[in-house]
């Protein structure tokens, strides 16, 4: 029953949702916030969940691309941290993070692993 969409929630509390972009110099990876986009976890009967993307015009459309990552702070110097991309797929990784400020790694292990 994985099509049966059982709840449209708001993105959580701490979580940003990357979009991906693609620019003259490359890809980018920016917030939702950045862009000003609306998006929406939808929560499958099966209880698995996925990033849905609320169009201006009010259409809801299943959105692949974006990540969905934790809005986290460093330990050691208290920056944002920033997801690592992941070397292969070149996607932003919701369980590893870095931070530019002083260097250090945080692997973040996930409740549904
Ligand atoms: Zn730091």
């Amino acid at each position: 029953m994985k099509d049966s969409v059982k709840n449209l929630m708001p993105i959580p509390e701490g979580y940003v949702v990357l979009t991906k972009e693609t620019t003259s110099r490359g890809v980018k990876w920016g917030s939702q916030e950045d862009n000003g986009y609306n998006f929406r976890l939808a929560e499958y009967a099966d209880g698995t969940t996925a990033l849905y993307h609320v169009y201006p015009d009010g259409s809801i459309k299943l959105d692949c691309e974006s990540v969905l990552v934790q809005e986290l702070y460093c330990m050691h110097c208290g920056e944002p941290l920033n997801p690592c991309l992941d070397a292969d797929a070149g996607i932003p990784d919701p369980h590893e993070y870095f931070c530019a400020a002083c260097g250090h790694d945080y692997e973040i292990v996930g409740e549904d692993d």
